[in-house]
C-alpha cells in the first residue's frame, strides 16, 4: 500500500513539474517584492521557499519582507497617492481595463501558477483567473460611477453637497485559497476609487500576487499605486502589525480566518483605521423534504467539493429533513464516487487536489475522529488518500449531531457531515446557533418556506436552490463574526471611500 502510494505520488509530481517547468523563464514568474514600481529584494536579502502543497517540493524562493520592507511599501503607496487620487476616473478605469485584458491574455500561465502553488485542479485555477479578472473589469466600470449627492436643504441660504473621496493608503492581506481573486476583489475596488495599496499575500501562495504585480506594471499602473510584499510565516505577524498600525495607512482589508481578523482589528483600533474583514464561515446546507433531490445533490457537490472543500463559502454542515435524508445520502455518496477524482491538479481527470498543508489535513482528521467518537458513521472516505502527501479522501459522515467539532468549526477540507432534522424551526435554529454567518444554502420548492427561511438565516449570502453564488455583480460578505463590509458589487467600493459633507452658506 505504502509503495503504491509512493509511485502514485511520484507520477503526480512528475506531471506537475512538467507543467510547472513550462513556466520557467516566464515573465510572470517573479520572486522579488514589487514596491514603488520596482522589483526589490527584502531588506537584508532574506528569502523563503514556496512549496508545492502535496510533496513539499520547492517551487521558488521569494523575498521574505519584514517590518522595514512593510514601512517602505507603505511609504511608496503614500507617495503614489497624490497623483493617483487626482487622476480622472476615466484614466483609472482605462488602466484597470488594461490590467484586466492582460490577465485574460495570460490566463493559462496564471492558472498554472495557481495550480503549482495552491494545488487546485487546473480547470478550477483557470476559473479562478477568469473570476479574478472579472473584478478588474467590474471595478474599471464602477470607477466612473462614484457618485456623490446634492441634498435638499432645510435653510434657503445654504446648499448641501456630499462628496465621495478615496480614503488613502489601504493595506490588503490575502489568503491562499483564492490567491488571485481575493487580491483583485480588494485591489480592483481600492484602485478604482483612487486609493493606493500594499498587498501582503499568503505565505503559501505569493507567486500569483507577484504575477499580478508584473501585469499591473505592464498595464502602466503608476509607481507606488500597487505594491506587493511577500513574507514568510515567521515574518508575517510583524509585517501585519506595520500594515495595520502605520499612521500613513487609512484602511485595512483582510480575508482569512476569524482568529487572525481579530488580531488585525485590535492592531487597527489604535489609529482608528477603517477595516473590512472577510472571515470564516460555517455554511449550513439545508435540504427540505420538498426539495428537488437531484438539484440538491448537484448543488451540494459543487458547494462542498470546489477547491477540495477549501473555500469560506463551502457547505460546512448538511442539514437534511427526515423524509428525504436517506435518499439524499445515497445519491450524494453515488455522486462522490462517480464524480470526484483525487490527484495532481495538473492531471486533467483530477477534481480534488491536495490540501494546502499538513495542518489542514490534521484538522480534517481531528474532526472525523471526534465525530466518530461521538457516534457519527463514516459512509465513505474518512482517511488520508493512498497518494500520500496532503491528499485526502472525500468523506461523508452520517449520524452527525450538533455537539461534534465538524459542526462547530470551519472544516476547510473534503468532509461532508450530514445531520437529520424534523422541522423547519429546528433546522433554522441549528443554522443560526453559529457565531459566524457568511453563506447559507437551502433547497425547497415551497414558496412560502423559501421566503421564510431566506429571511431568517443569519448569513450575508443565501443560495436558494443554488450552490454556486460568487459573481462580481453581487455583494460578498458575512454577518456576526464572519466579518465587516461587502466586496464586489456596487457596494465593494464603499470600504475605500470617505463621505465628505460640504455646506455652502451665505447664498
Ligand atoms: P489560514 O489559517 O487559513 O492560513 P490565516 O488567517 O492565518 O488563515 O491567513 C490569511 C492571511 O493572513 C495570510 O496572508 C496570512 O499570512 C495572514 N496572517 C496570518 N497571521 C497574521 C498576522 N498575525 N498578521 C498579519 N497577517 C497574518
Amino acid at each position: 500500500m505504502l509503495r503504491r502510494g509512493f509511485w502514485a505520488m511520484r507520477a503526480a509530481h512528475q506531471s506537475q513539474n512538467a507543467a510547472y517547468s513550462s513556466l520557467a523563464g516566464s515573465a510572470l514568474l517573479r520572486s522579488q517584492a514589487y514596491v514603488g514600481g520596482r522589483w526589490v529584494e527584502a531588506d537584508g536579502g532574506g528569502v523563503f521557499a514556496v512549496q508545492e502543497p502535496a510533496s513539499g517540493q520547492r517551487l521558488a524562493e521569494v523575498a521574505d519582507c519584514g517590518p522595514r520592507d512593510a514601512k517602505a511599501a507603505v511609504r511608496a503607496a503614500y507617495e503614489g497617492l497624490p497623483g493617483w487620487r487626482v487622476a480622472t476616473s476615466k484614466e483609472r478605469s482605462n488602466l484597470l481595463r488594461k490590467w484586466y485584458d492582460l490577465m485574460m491574455k495570460n490566463k493559462d500561465e496564471l492558472a498554472k501558477l495557481i495550480t503549482a502553488e495552491n494545488g487546485k485542479p487546473l480547470n478550477e485555477a483557470l476559473g479562478e483567473i477568469v473570476y479574478a479578472a472579472s473584478f478588474l473589469e467590474w471595478f474599471s466600470e464602477e470607477a466612473r460611477r462614484v457618485y456623490g449627492d446634492v441634498v435638499p436643504t432645510p435653510s434657503p441660504n445654504r446648499r448641501i453637497l456630499i462628496l465621495k473621496q478615496p480614503i488613502g493608503v489601504a493595506s490588503i492581506i490575502t489568503p491562499w485559497n483564492f490567491p488571485s481573486a481575493m487580491l483583485t476583489r480588494k485591489a480592483g475596488a481600492a484602485l478604482a476609487v483612487g486609493c493606493t495599496v500594499v498587498v501582503k499575500p499568503a505565505e503559501d501562495t505569493p507567486l500569483s500576487a507577484l504575477a499580478l504585480a508584473e501585469l499591473a506594471d505592464q498595464a502602466g499602473i503608476p509607481a507606488g499605486v500597487f505594491n506587493v510584499i511577500p513574507s514568510s510565516k515567521s515574518n508575517t505577524p510583524a509585517v501585519g502589525e506595520v500594515l495595520c498600525t502605520d499612521p500613513l495607512v487609512a484602511a485595512i482589508s483582510f480575508t482569512g480566518s476569524t482568529a487572525t481578523g481579530k488580531i488585525l482589528l485590535r492592531h487597527a483600533s489604535d489609529t482608528v483605521k477603517k477595516a473590512s474583514m472577510e472571515l470564516g464561515g460555517l455554511a449550513p446546507f439545508i435540504v427540505f423534504d420538498s426539495a428537488d433531490l437531484d438539484l440538491a445533490v448537484a448543488g451540494a457537490m459543487a458547494s462542498k467539493f470546489r477547491n477540495t472543500g477549501q473555500t469560506c463559502v463551502c457547505a460546512n454542515q448538511f442539514l437534511v429533513q427526515e423524509g428525504i435524508h436517506d435518499a439524499f445520502v445515497e445519491k450524494m455518496v453515488k455522486a462522490m464516487h462517480k464524480d470526484l477524482r483525487v490527484g495532481s491538479g495538473f492531471d486533467e481527470q483530477t477534481t480534488q487536489g491536495p490540501l494546502i498543508n499538513e495542518r489542514a489535513v490534521e484538522k480534517v482528521e481531528n474532526q472525523i475522529s471526534d465525530a466518530v467518537s461521538r457516534g457519527a458513521c463514516i459512509v465513505t472516505g474518512g482517511k488520508r488518500h493512498s497518494l500520500g502527501g496532503t491528499f485526502f479522501e472525500p468523506t461523508l459522515l452520517s449520524n452527525v449531531t450538533t455537539d461534534m467539532l465538524c459542526t462547530q468549526e470551519e472544516t476547510f477540507g473534503p468532509l461532508a457531515p450530514v445531520l437529520k432534522f424534523r422541522t423547519e424551526e429546528e433546522a433554522v435554529a441549528i443554522a443560526n446557533a453559529a457565531n459566524v454567518g457568511l453563506a447559507g444554502y437551502f433547497y425547497s420548492r415551497d414558496h412560502a418556506q423559501i421566503w421564510r427561511v431566506a429571511e431568517q438565516l443569519e448569513v450575508g449570502i443565501v443560495g436558494v436552490n443554488e450552490g454556486m453564488l460568487s459573481t462580481p455583480e453581487a455583494p460578498f460578505g458575512g454577518v456576526k463574526q464572519s466579518g465587516l463590509g461587502r466586496e464586489g458589487s456596487k457596494y465593494g467600493i464603499d470600504d475605500f471611500l470617505e463621505i465628505k459633507y460640504v455646506c455652502f452658506g451665505g447664498l
